[in-house]
This record gives structure tokens, C-alpha cells and sequence, in this order.
């Protein structure tokens, strides 16, 4: 059966007279729409790749927006910042149960789904049971992310997180304690035994050293070798806020970026996560390493965390990509917006991405940030509108209020710029249909799971 629809997204170009058919899960393209299905009015894109999720953190989303005692971090000087946001963010890791831990990440990558997204990288860092003590099966909690993935329908990259320190140089406090592992070759060993077991079910399971913080020299060389020999991908927070920062160069000399580099963390497998605060130097060694840059920017706004500077990062040849990080919103259209939109209220100017790197659009910059570029982060293979590609995609309504009235030159910029996640209908992975009309078929009960959680989750002190 072959279909045709108004727009294709063909290398960031929407293109007309294009039909496609499906075998095996793959695309088969064609310029012959003669006895094709017309979808009508709508334009498909690829399916967008979140290449950095915490799902749990969604319970929080609404939870921190107000000054309370809870949110002063005595630390930090009473202040409200990422590290207080972290107090209420650990008080929900521990609180939660297993079974409450898959519903919630069924509802989040339920909207995930609904708002595009055909894959997700899963930095789970969710291991032990809330006293420290490991699950009988001590891969329970990251089988559930990857079980939970399964029945939302999206594909999943398992970054199984490595945490040891509660920071440089200091044992894990109370509340850490359900992320941390005793030693890293029984990390490793958890890691090869999550490989072995999702092995031929279209999962990949990368390695997450957790940050800087989280990990030594020792750990980091080990986790390296083992994702270099395994080709598999790397992920690890970096340069997220100015204090991490501060106390990577007070107590190793090396800003964060750079002590990865220096320690063999850095390669086209890796990708920093967020590098908000990374020097020109940084820069040049992920460019020279082609390693990737995920970047987070409505939860780094949110956090107060400070933003990528990302033309640098784009002259480099840096392949930058997305991540809704905490879900103070799953929508990575409004990611990428604010890439132009920080630089924009910066500079003062309009059109400054487009202009820095002498391009035509904004789109044509940031729309590869949503597909391609997460897929070589998550390392996929997925997802491009192409021969042989995997047939993940999804339609976008073009009379919705927010597309009306666009044409093949405007659609790029209202889709980037103006989309709302309710514009998207219908959401497609290896073929097959996950979300219909906006709809996904479990969708009643896992609303009503995540509500029952979300009561238990307001007496969380
Ligand atoms: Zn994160």
C-alpha cells in the first residue's frame, strides 16, 4: 500500500508529490503518487528523538514553583536554584515504589508520544530500593523503563546510569542512596546483563557515568573502555550550572568538560548533556573528539541553570540534539525555539542562528537538532525519511489553528516556532500506528494510574 500526504519532511525540506510505502517496518520511497493514499491535509515529519529523559521526574512538574522552607537550600544561602529543585526532586526518587516508578513512566512516555516522540533516551538512574538495598533482580527498576517504553510503543535507549560519589570527593548521602552502585565492575556487569537480556528486542543499552560528581578517574576510564568495546553510547551530565563547575576547578584543576576529555570520556559515542558553561576550549575538544551535545533548554530554563552558548557549539560542527530532562514540559519544538529565541533576546537581533552561519532559515538549523541528531546520540539508526530508513514519523494537522494557512515556505518556521504538541495526529513507529488521532489505546488507564500516584505523591515531605 503506498501513501502520500500535502508536505513530506525530506532532508529538512517539505517537499510535495512524494509517496511512500511501508515493507518490514521500513520506508520505501517514491516520486510516483498515481495510486497512492492521500492523507490529505496534513505533513509528515520523522519521529523526534528525546535524547534525555529522567521519567520519574514528572511527578515533580508544578511541585517546586513556589518559595517553601522545603525549597530553600541552607547550602546555597536560602536561594532558590537547581540545588534546592534538587531536594524536592530526591525527596520524590525515594518516595516512589516500583510499581508506582512504571506508572509514571508510562504516562511520561505517553506524552511523549503524544507530542512526536518516536524514541527516547531513558538516563536512569533509579537502581536500589529507597534504603540502599538492591532489588532482588538489581536491573527491576530499568527492565520496568524499558518494559514501560515496550508499551507506550516508542523505541527506548537504556542509559543505564553509573553513580558512586555524592559528589567530588564525598560518600552519597541518604538520599543518594538509591542511585549508587558499590563498585564499577558490578555496574559493568549490571550493564552486560541489561544487554544480554534486551538483546534482539530493538532495545540499546548505553552506559550513563551520571556527572562529574557522581564518578572518579578510575570509573570513568573503566565505563569508557567498556562503551568503546561494546560501540555503545555514552552519556554524561556536564557544565548543567555555574557551582558544579566551580567545584570540578577547585578540587581536579579541570572544568568539567575538560576532565572527561583528559580522562578518555570524550568520543563520537559520548554526549555531554546540557555544556551551558562550557569554555572555548571545551568546545574545541568535543568538536575535535565529534562528540554530541544534548542540550535541555526548557528544563535548563526552568532550573535557572543558564543557556547553551550555542552558536559556538554550531560553528564547530558539534551535531547538537534534545532532551526534556525533567518534563516541566515534553514538547522539544519549544527545545529547539529557544536555542534561536535565548540568542535572539541576547543580541538583540532577529534571525541570529541563520545569520551566524550564513544559512537561509532557522528552520533548516534547528529541524535535524529534533530527528537526526539524537539518533546518532542515542546511536538508533532511527529516524529519517528515506529509503530504508525505519518508518518512524508522525502527521501534523495543517488546518489546526496554530498551522493555518501555511505553505511549504512558512510550514518549517510555524511547525518550529508556533506548534502546539496538539497539532500532532497521528505518530507511527517501525510502521506501526502508536497514537491515532492524538489518542494512544491505553491511554484511559495509565491517566488514572498516574493520578492515584500523583496522591500518594503530595505527602512526600
Ligand atoms: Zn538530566
Amino acid at each position: 500500500m503506498k501513501w502520500t500526504a500535502k508536505y513530506i519532511l525530506i532532508d529538512s525540506v517539505f517537499q510535495e508529490n512524494i509517496s511512500f510505502e511501508i515493507k518490514a517496518g521500513r520506508f520505501v520511497m517514491s516520486r510516483d503518487c498515481s495510486d497512492a493514499i492521500d492523507l490529505g491535509d496534513v505533513a509528515i515529519l520523522p519521529g523526534c528523538v528525546n535524547a534525555h529523559s529522567h521519567a520519574f521526574q514528572r511527578v515533580i512538574r508544578g511541585r517546586t514553583e513556589h518559595r517553601t522552607p522545603r525549597n530553600q537550600s541552607p547550602a546555597e544561602g536560602l536561594e532558590d536554584n537547581f540545588w534546592s529543585w534538587r531536594t524536592a526532586m530526591y525527596s520524590a526518587a525515594q518516595g516512589l515504589t516500583a510499581d508506582e516508578i512504571s506508572k509514571v513512566a508510562e504516562f511520561t512516555f505517553l506524552e511523549m508520544a503524544q507530542s512526536g516522540i518516536t524514541s527516547v533516551g531513558e538516563f536512569h538512574y533509579l537502581h536500589n530500593q529507597p534504603d540502599g538495598v538492591p532489588y532482588i533482580n538489581e536491573n527491576e527498576l530499568a527492565d520496568r523503563m524499558i518494559e514501560a517504553a515496550k508499551k507506550i510503543g516508542i523505541r527506548i535507549t537504556l542509559l543505564n546510569v553509573a553513580y558512586h560519589f555524592g559528589g567530588i570527593g564525598k560518600t552519597p548521602n541518604q538520599a543518594q542512596k538509591r542511585f549508587v552502585s558499590k563498585d564499577v565492575r558490578s555496574y559493568l556487569e549490571k550493564t552486560n546483563t541489561l544487554r544480554t537480556n534486551w538483546k534482539g528486542h530493538d532495545v540499546v543499552i548505553g552506559y550513563a557515568p551520571h556527572s562529574v560528581r557522581a564518578i572518579d578517574e578510575h570509573w570513568l576510564g573503566a565505563i569508557s573502555d567498556a562503551a568503546q568495546y561494546y560501540d555503545a553510547p555514552l552519556h554524561i551530565h556536564a557544565s548543567e550550572q555555574r557551582g558544579e563547575v566551580k567545584d570540578s576547578v577547585a578540587k581536579r584543576g579541570l572544568s568539567p568538560i575538560e576532565w572527561i576529555y583528559e580522562n578518555g570520556g570524550l568520543s563520537e559515542r559520548t554526549t555531554i548533556v546540557h555544556a551551558n558553561h562550557a569554555t572555548r576550549k571545551e568546545i574545541e575538544r568535543m568538536a575535535e573528539t565529534q562528540a554530541n551535545i544534548c542540550v535541555c533548554p526548557t528544563t535548563e530554563r526552568n532550573l535557572g541553570d543558564g543557556f547553551l552558548p550555542i552558536v559556538d557549539f554550531l560553528k564547530s560542527k558539534i551535531p547538537v540534539c534534545l532532551g526534556s530532562d525533567s518534563h516541566s514540559q515534553i514538547d522539544l519544538f519549544s527545545d529547539a525555539r529557544l536555542l534561536e529565541y535565548n540568542d535572539r533576546l541576547l543580541v538583540e537581533k532577529r534571525n541570529v542562528l541563520a545569520s551566524e552561519l550564513d544559512r537561509a532559515t532557522t528552520a533548516e538549523i534547528l529541524l535535524p537538532m529534533l530527528s537526526k541528531n539524537g539518533s546518532r546520540a542515542l546511536r538508533n539508526g532511527a529516524p529519517a525519511i528515506a529509503d530504508d530508513a525505519s518508518a518512524d514519523f508522525f502527521t501534523v494537522d495543517l488546518k489546526h489553528r496554530t498551522l493555518l494557512g501555511s505553505d511549504s515556505e512558512s510550514l518549517g518556521a510555524n511547525i518550529l516556532l508556533s506548534m502546539t504538541p496538539d497539532t500532532i495526529k497521528d505518530v507511527f513507529v517501525g510502521g506501526k500506528k502508536i497514537i491515532q488521532n492524538g489518542k494512544h489505546k491505553y491511554e484511559d488507564d495509565i491517566y488514572s494510574n498516574y493520578e492515584s500516584v500523583m496522591e500518594r505523591v503530595r505527602s512526600f515531605s
